[in-house]
């Protein structure tokens, strides 16, 4: 399909959830599908309520996704004389008329609906008076709502045409009387000045889209196809909901992901199956998916959110990814635990044994911390496996240890054997030496642990572990 755009349009009244951004993955993906482009343009006419550090939230989150944009990101604040000028044209074309109803009247108004049972909308009183004669008072621009007829939406995600009555719309207002343009006016006049052909978001804007369309109408614009996802349920069935505190406490938000250790690929991945599919595939890459997704293949009923699948990906995507760059995204992680470690070999084979063990950075972490310092030896383990009959057995193995050189897996077998015979040959000595070490029963393979931690640490910890047993 040639010359597809679409685009992002978030407003950054908040925060950037997962539903938003499943939004912007799905455009972003069906503008490289055909090859097209993709625009971010920042909504920001709510002006009380958008902020710079929201704006800084959604850029990151969305170059933490790889989500590259090819135009913008424009913001709305600072193309108001566009919407002015079509407003005004509008209103010359006698598309659009000034109101000048003051809120007082309005509300007067409502009420006597509220009373007869009527739903509230206004009365067209302002639109048969000749704009000459509302000079000069305070006034918002309304749009001229055609009385009659029905607008229909054909929707590419829902996959039906949904059909609005236009005498449900309403009058609504396109500039209000402080000058700011409203939601549904600068979306139409935005999309089709940057010649969108698909307005792809949240089917909470579907009550919107026929008004949007008798705007693009009237301002001669030619309407572009529309698809609105389903919402995102909670796993508690409810919708999404949103926590309070940080957003990155809130697993509806975006900003939990990186924070938690989850991998971009895997949040892509995971996101892109929430409310799409290709056959009964569930592992895609970014590269597949920009060749695969199509809105044939988008759900047109509400998904659910389950962390216990997402985390699933994500342990896949670690076991797939390249060791020394999660190395390098392991830092932070380790410094948040107090561990400052640097990237290298050392730190590259650490991740080695992990990378099957290990969902998230966050629990690669805390897996690892026991090759950087002596963890508290879990008391279960302990009362278990270093038992006071171990206790020589383990102070005789480090002692061996202390001259193996070099202190490689074979020499360590070898040493070991030599150790248990001489203690009668009948002994478990993997489980105390794995509890000594690490602080647990349960870690990578043992050789491997005790390659990376080194001789002379080994050594320590088993002698500390030792003298510790009785005391
Ligand atoms: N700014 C709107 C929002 O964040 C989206 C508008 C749109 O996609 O048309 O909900």
């Amino acid at each position: 399909m040639p010359n597809v755009v679409t685009r992002f349009a978030p407003s950054p009244t908040g925060r950037l959830t997962i539903g938003g951004v499943r939004t912007a993955l799905f455009s972003w993906l069906y503008a490289r599908r055909h090859e097209g482009k993709f625009i971010l343009r920042i909504e920001d006419t709510d002006q009380e309520r958008s902020t710079p550090e929201n704006v800084q939230v959604i850029l990151d989150s969305l170059s933490w996704l790889g989500i590259d944009w090819d135009e913008g990101p424009y913001f709305q604040a600072r193309r108001m004389e566009l919407y002015r000028k079509e407003a005004e044209r509008l209103v010359a074309e006698g598309k659009a008329y000034r109101c000048v109803c003051t809120k007082e009247e309005l509300d007067a108004r409502r009420k006597e609906m509220e009373a007869r049972k009527e739903k509230p909308r206004y009365d067209g009183r302002c639109r048969s008076v000749p704009e000459a004669a509302k000079a000069g008072l305070p006034s918002v621009i309304r749009f001229r709502t055609p009385p009659d007829g029905e607008t229909e939406v054909r929707d590419l995600v829902l996959k039906k045409t949904i059909v609005f009555r236009n005498s449900e719309l309403d009058d609504l207002i396109l500039i209000r009387s402080d000058g700011w343009p409203t939601y549904n006016f600068v979306v139409a006049v935005d999309d089709s000045s940057m010649r969108v052909t698909h307005v792809l978001r949240g089917d909470d804007h579907l009550n919107n889209t026929p008004k949007q369309i008798l705007i693009y109408d009237a301002l001669g614009y030619p309407v572009p196809h529309f698809g609105h996802f389903p919402l995102i349920h909670g796993t508690e069935g409810g919708k999404m909901s949103k926590r309070e505190g940080k957003d990155f406490d809130d697993p509806s938000s975006l900003g939990y992901y990186p924070r938690h250790g989850f991998l971009p690929e895997a949040v892509v991945n995971y996101l892109a199956r929430l409310g799409w599919g290709h056959g009964d595939q569930e592992i895609f890459t970014v590269e597949e998916l920009k060749s695969l997704f199509s809105l044939e293949g988008t759900n047109n009923s509400a998904s659910r959110f389950d962390m216990t699948k997402l985390l699933h990906l994500d342990a896949h995507w670690i076991k797939a990814a390249d060791p020394a760059r999660l190395a390098r995204l392991l830092l932070p992680f380790l410094k948040d635990r107090g561990i400052e470690a640097s990237e290298g070999e050392r730190l590259v084979k650490v991740v080695r044994t992990l990378q099957e063990r290990s969902r998230t950075l966050e629990e690669m972490a805390d897996a690892a911390e026991f090759y950087f310092r002596e963890k508290p030896t879990d008391p279960k383990a302990s009362a278990k496996f270093l038992t006071p009959e171990i206790a020589p057995v383990l102070r005789d193995i480090a002692e061996a240890f202390s001259s193996l050189d070099p202190f490689t897996p074979s020499g360590m077998e070898e040493t070991l054997h030599a150790v248990v015979e001489r203690h009668g040959g009948n002994l478990k000595v993997h489980q105390p030496i794995r509890v000594a070490l690490t602080g647990g029963t349960a870690s990578p393979g043992l050789f491997e642990v005790m390659e990376i931690l080194g001789r002379d640490e080994v050594v320590r910890r088993l002698g500390g572990a030792a003298g510790r047993i009785g005391a």
